[in-house]
């Protein structure tokens, strides 16, 4: 087991690629905080974690609230006295909504969700790293934070941040033990499509065009796997840095 006696937070858990992580650091080991919106059905995980004889608590969250934030990491520590891994999941679409019809609404709310959240959970953490002199940050950024039309331009911006701030925790806190590193999945089978409501149709066929060099779609099982590597020892001389995953979609 690779995650013996390590706890974990994983940030929108109940569905996804949230929830693959979640099972599949619990059979490696980790006591895990499976955190979500959706409590409901976070606790359905942590349920399919028990029967398999881990240990999970659900806790509520939403990640662009900081006091929801805040009490993420209190439980964490109430409950299982420390923290060791973060993982920044939780994440939504943005309709494909290209610059020019886009509302301050909506940058506001895919920033807030896909940005501020990984930076204030991060902000939380870092001082239990800091004190234990360890801590590993897992961030899902995705193929649109490394290139520029996966989906619209809120989703872009907010991914690309996503992945200067892994790269700037990661250098910045080198020293100090702590790893920090991003995960650009391409397209993978889980509920997201549920955050796109109205999609833009010119911002959606713009992004459309690249969907016919796509090698496949990518299960959730398989970014949970990636995510266990950069998590756990095997990937100790590995920081900073993003990992794609996307069966070689955007290496063309
Ligand atoms: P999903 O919709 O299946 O799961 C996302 C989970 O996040 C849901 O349970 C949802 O309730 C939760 N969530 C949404 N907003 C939240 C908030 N404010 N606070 C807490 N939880 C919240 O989607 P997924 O595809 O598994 O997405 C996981 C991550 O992967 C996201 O960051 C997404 O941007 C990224 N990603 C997805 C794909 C893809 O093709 N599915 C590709 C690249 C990157």
């Amino acid at each position: 087991m690779k995650l013996t006696g390590k706890v974990a937070i994983v940030t929108g858990a109940a569905s996804g690629m949230g929830k693959s992580i979640a099972l599949l650091f619990a059979s490696e080991g980790a006591k895990v905080v499976v955190s979500d919106l959706n409590v409901e059905n976070a606790s359905k995980v942590v349920e399919e974690i028990q029967a398999n004889g881990g240990t999970a608590l659900a806790v509520a969250a939403n990640v662009a609230k900081e006091e929801d934030v805040q009490n993420l990491v209190d439980s964490t520590v109430a409950e299982y006295g420390t923290l060791d891994i973060l993982v920044n999941n939780a994440g939504i679409m943005d309709n494909f909504v290209p610059a020019g019809d886009l509302t301050d609404e909506l940058w506001d709310r895919v920033f807030a969700v896909n940005t501020t959240g990984p930076m204030r959970t991060i902000r939380k953490s870092l001082p239990i790293f800091l004190e234990k002199e360890g801590g590993v940050i897992v961030n899902i950024a995705s193929a649109g934070g490394l290139n520029g039309s996966r989906a619209g331009a809120a989703y872009t911006a907010a991914k690309h941040a996503v992945v200067g701030l892994t790269k700037n925790v990661g250098f910045q806190y080198a020293v100090k033990n702590i790893r920090c590193n991003a995960i650009a999945p391409g397209a993978v089978a889980t509920n997201i499509a549920t955050s796109i409501n109205a999609p833009n149709e010119f911002g959606m066929g713009r992004a459309m065009v690249g969907m016919g060099i796509n090698p496949r779609t990518g299960t959730p099982e398989e970014i949970a796997k990636v995510a266990l590597f950069l998590a756990s020892d095997d990937s100790s001389f590995v920081n900073g840095t993003v990992v794609t995953a996307d069966a070689g979609w955007t290496a063309y």
